[in-house]
């Protein structure tokens, strides 16, 4: 069984705690700068290779300065993601605009920055036109349906809102073509937290085909295929990390035999991972306010499912360690709740731990990504701060926590009670 990671000592915890109270967020900017690395290095056989990182994993822009640094551009769904693209210092086609049922101004924003833009339907062509203009390079998300039949790799495909049929991708981009849309790239994206190869080998491969299909019928070349997210990570101690090598060899070689041969050897490859960027790269650290036995026994944070949705949505499993007890033996087993009120407000359901007393400082691994970003407001509950450890082990505040006076602003207007 690996151990699970974090990147502070208990002392230097404890001294951050001081300046900083629990609950935050910790984001390691070692680690992000390494996962981008890795996976720039796995596609560094590409004649260009694009990460555009998924702002909804972590809408940060200090976060997306560092991935900026590191050659990222962004994917970006909603106005808030492309004003933060736009502070951390992107431009023109380092922003993707992915869209699905997105109104004008988005377009809007995203035409004015010179985005790319991603289309989710084939009446998405006319809006856009209308509301904001055509932009320079389009695509459009492609949605594989059950062509791929019996398949158990990508999921359902049918059962998803997005991208478009295989008939009326065709018909998309001879539209798009027609109105003068020169410059165009391929999109999709139907994983999600996916570890196993053949999952991305299998959408390079029908991806790839779906471009040779563009270039025979339409005579257009597309100057990207973007593969999508959905990079998996091991949030159980005991599971593999995805083999980033062998997925990149893979789909090297799926390019060599289906695009090169014909003539689409320049074409780029793009991701636009999250997960995979910030994920394991976050921490929730908390303290522990009570302790509680009844049929079972409790441990509750000063967090709650506010600053961490995942396991009460998903039922996800995030790994829990206890600062200064990582080498103590698990004999105790608790559900670790938040206060809100919700019975599924828990961090963990019959959770093997070591004894944990009130004041204990608790860690939740791998909540860099879909973490603090799904936070919401829903009982009063604040968004917590988030904080980054800086490569020279300094400590940053890159979100200060919300305050109640944050929270009432929106209902303080002429006459209200407040
Ligand atoms: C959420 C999302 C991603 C990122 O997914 P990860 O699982 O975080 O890699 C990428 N592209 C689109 C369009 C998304 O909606």
């Amino acid at each position: 069984m690996s151990k699970k990671y974090f990147p502070l000592s208990t002392d230097k915890l404890h001294e951050v705690i001081q300046k900083f109270p629990t609950p935050f967020h910790i984001y390691e900017e070692k680690a992000i700068r390494e996962n981008i690395r890795a996976l720039k290095d796995a596609f560094s056989w590409a004649p260009a290779f694009h990460e555009q990182f998924a702002v909804k994993a972590l809408p940060n822009p200090r976060i997306v300065q560092i991935l900026h640094e590191e050659g990222a551009g962004t994917d970006c769904s909603s106005l808030a993601e492309l004003l933060i693209s736009e502070a951390a210092g992107l431009k023109g086609e380092e922003i993707l605009l992915t869209s699905n049922d997105t109104p004008a101004d988005e377009f809007q924003k995203a035409v004015e920055l010179g985005a790319i833009i991603n289309l989710d339907d084939i009446t998405h062509l006319d809006y856009l036109e209308e509301h904001a203009g055509l932009p320079q390079v389009l695509c459009f998300r492609y949605n594989p349906g059950d062509e791929v039949e019996g398949n158990d790799i990508i999921g359902q495909p049918t059962e998803a809102k997005y991208g478009l049929t295989h008939d009326q991708m065709l018909e998309g981009y001879r539209r798009a073509k027609e109105k003068g849309v020169k410059r165009f790239g391929l999109h999709t994206m139907v994983a999600s937290n996916e570890r196993r190869t053949e999952a991305f080998l299998l959408t390079a491969r029908l991806m790839f085909d779906l471009a040779v299909e563009l270039k025979e019928k339409l005579d257009i070349s597309v100057e990207f295929v973007n593969l999508g997210g959905g990079f998996g990570i091991p949030y159980r101690p005991e599971e593999e990390p995805l083999n980033l090598k062998e997925i990149g060899e893979g789909i090297h070689q799926l390019y060599n035999k289906m695009m090169v041969p014909h003539g689409l050897d320049k074409v780029a490859i793009m991701t636009e991972s999250g997960r995979a960027m910030t994920g394991p790269a976050g921490w929730l650290v908390s303290t522990v306010l009570h302790e509680k036995h009844t049929y079972k026994d409790y441990i509750g944070l000063d967090s709650c499912m506010a600053n961490l949705m995942r396991p009460a949505l998903y039922g996800a499993y995030h790994h829990i360690t206890v600062a200064g007890k990582e080498d103590a033996p698990c004999d105790h087993v608790y559900d670790v709740t938040g206060s809100l009120c919700e019975n599924n407000d828990k961090f963990a359901i019959d959770r093997k731990l070591p004894e944990i007393n009130v004041g204990d400082i608790v860690i939740i691994h791998d909540t860099g990504a879909h973490g603090s970003a799904m936070g919401f407001n829903y009982n009063g509950k604040l968004w917590c701060a988030e904080l980054l450890l800086r490569e020279d082990g300094s400590i940053e505040l890159i979100r200060r926590a919300q305050t109640i006076d944050d929270y009432f602003a929106t209902l303080k207007y002429p006459g209200s009670l407040l």
